[in-house]
């Protein structure tokens, strides 16, 4: 018999997701990326939005930001505390500062791409040299990867801990763990909360009230 798991999305791969108590979980404390002893604490920040009979879901982590996830929890939002190591702690997180900073360097380069493309096509055209209007804009194109990368591109800590769904009904959430030890105790730490999606069993609908 398969408990109310139904509402609560469990994404493509659901032998590597995780159903919790969301107000029961402990995360061990061990880093989700590289499994060293836990020295920071990172939070992230669940929001969760019904419009029109749809349901919006937004994860973001704050990283050292420490007042931005009491105020998500004013606003409704579920935030996990999560322990990771220092290399993969708070400092390395996308925040929200850091796409910010991210939009406004693409502001910055922008023009510059403008000109030296400009620049490129019309020394294409008059068969000027090509190097010095092409060397700047290889240049600008790399700054240009690594600006959007730097705000954007979703760090280790979020590339291993993917939450996926929360409700608030049976006070449940899914998270999808890649590293598998880290799933191990994760389960292990929490057997009365938490089971594999794949494995739900009574014992976590026992602990439901
Ligand atoms: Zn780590």
């Amino acid at each position: 018999m398969l408990p109310e798991k139904s509402k609560l999305k469990i994404g493509k791969h659901p032998d590597k997701v995780v159903i919790a108590r969301m107000d029961k979980i402990a995360f061990p404390e061990i880093c989700p990326v590289c499994l060293d002893e836990a020295e920071d604490l990172v939070p992230i920040s669940i929001y969760d939005k019904e419009e029109d009979d749809r349901r919006y879901l937004t994860v973001r982590s704050e990283g050292k930001d420490q007042v931005a996830p009491f105020l998500a929890e004013t606003k409704g939002a579920v935030t996990f505390w999560i322990p990771t190591c220092l290399f993969h702690g708070s400092r390395s997180v996308a925040t929200t500062k850091k796409k910010v900073m991210s939009i406004v360097g693409f502001m910055i380069v922008f023009y510059p791409l403008l000109f030296y493309t400009l620049g490129v096509i019309t020394a294409l055209q008059y068969e000027r040299p090509l190097i010095p209007v092409a060397a700047p804009l290889a240049g600008i194109l790399i700054a240009l990867v690594a600006i959007i990368g730097y705000g954007f591109y979703p760090r280790a800590l979020e590339r291993h801990l993917k939450f996926i769904d929360i409700d608030r009904a049976t006070s449940r959430f899914s998270v999808s763990v890649k590293n598998d030890e880290y799933r191990k105790s994760l389960i292990e730490q929490n057997e009365m909360h938490a089971s594999l999606a794949t494995e739900m069993t009574d014992n976590l609908e026992e602990c439901k009230g």
